[in-house]
């Protein structure tokens, strides 16, 4: 897959870019990754890429025109015709059903604005879509855009060593995650529950549904009443239920 981002910052990008996962996914050429910058394609000496709104009002607001230049940069760049979204908190919310149809995309263009956000006009003429990380503002667009590059990156072919992790991770089939432990046994007197070492793979996958269902279920509601539930679900999250009520953790077989 090829991405690019059109950032003023393009050194916040590189940094998330080149570490862990994602960096791994870049260097071995899973995913083509690259940064236009606006200023770039400024008009005047001193790469001015905002100027004061239109009608008064506070902050500045990115300029059309080294936005727009930037955008036909990354098209040209792309292998194939991109989708181009805009990382804006007017946008719909991203989640895990989008992050999967965004992975199957070949190429992707991510729009990073700042200040009081971008010239309508941007928006009009060159945007497909505009995408939001949730219901709060943060400063700039940067951080959006590398949360969609890292979460579509862990869905791209080959890029987890272990490609069954992604199965069972939160949200993927419209469930919270099961509970984690790792070595030692014991920590402060709290310890690792039985049935993770008895060695029994039956009882393991039973015991970590149960608990996939009963954290969905206090944390997540509105996940469960979002999705159909097998019978086998039903059941286990009934004797989850009641297990709790009797005052144990719920995971119990
Ligand atoms: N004035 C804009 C508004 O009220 O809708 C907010 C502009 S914000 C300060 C600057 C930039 O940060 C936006 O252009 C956008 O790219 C990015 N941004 C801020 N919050 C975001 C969010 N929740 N999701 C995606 N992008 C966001």
């Amino acid at each position: 897959m090829w991405i690019g981002v059109i950032s003023i910052f393009p050194e916040l990008l590189a940094s998330i870019a080149s570490a862990g996962v994602l960096g791994r996914a870049v260097k071995r050429g899973d995913l083509a990754f690259a940064v236009f910058n606006p200023r770039n394609y400024a008009e005047d000496r001193r790469r001015t890429v905002d100027d004061r709104p239109y009608g008064g009002g506070p902050g500045m607001v990115m300029l059309a025109e080294p936005l727009l230049q930037a955008v036909a940069a990354a098209r040209a760049a792309a292998p194939s015709p991109p989708l181009v979204v805009y990382l804006s908190p007017q946008g719909r919310r991203l989640d895990q059903p989008k992050v999967q149809s965004l992975a199957e995309l070949p190429s992707l263009v991510l729009l990073a604005g700042r200040y009081e956000g971008i010239d309508q006009r941007v928006i009009d003429l060159a945007v497909d879509e505009e995408l939001s990380i949730g219901d709060y503002v943060l400063s700039g667009g940067e951080l959006p855009a590398m949360v969609v590059v890292e979460a579509l990156c862990r869905l791209l072919p080959g890029v987890l060593n272990n490609q069954d992790s992604i199965l069972s991770e939160s949200h993927l089939d419209g469930l919270l995650e099961y509970p984690h432990y790792t070595r030692p046994e014991s920590v402060r007197a709290a310890s690792v529950p039985e049935v993770l070492m008895c060695g029994d793979h039956g009882a393991v996958a039973k015991w970590r549904r149960k608990q996939a269902l009963l954290r969905t279920w206090r944390e997540r509601p509105d996940l469960l009443s979002a999705r159909r539930l097998e019978d086998e679900d039903i059941r286990l999250l009934r004797d989850a239920l009641a297990v709790q009520a009797q005052g144990g953790s719920g995971g119990e077989d």
